[in-house]
């Protein structure tokens, strides 16, 4: 359905396929465990999502009981920070 003239002076676009393309991190687990090496891939900007929302990266598994658990993928939790 072709409106020509009809936004005459307005250009949009839209990019598939750019989310393909996005950056990833690799993380350092921060459960906090003693001994905890594990790391994990996160995308660039889902990991600076989470940091301006005072959220930490988990692997699986490594949370704790009484966290709270924001977002779950099979490779990373986000986990509000524990404060205190
Ligand atoms: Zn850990």
């Amino acid at each position: 359905m072709a409106q020509q003239g009809a936004s005459r002076g307005v250009s949009t676009h839209t990019e598939r396929g750019a989310a393909e393309a996005v950056e990833v991190a690799r993380a350092s687990c921060e459960c906090g465990r003693p001994g905890c090496r594990e790391s994990l891939r996160i995308s660039l900007p889902t990991f600076e999502w989470a940091r301006t929302r005072g959220l930490i990266v988990l692997r699986p598994g490594h949370e704790f009981e009484d966290d709270t658990v924001v977002d779950r993928t099979t490779e990373f939790l986000l986990v509000r920070a524990r404060v205190g």
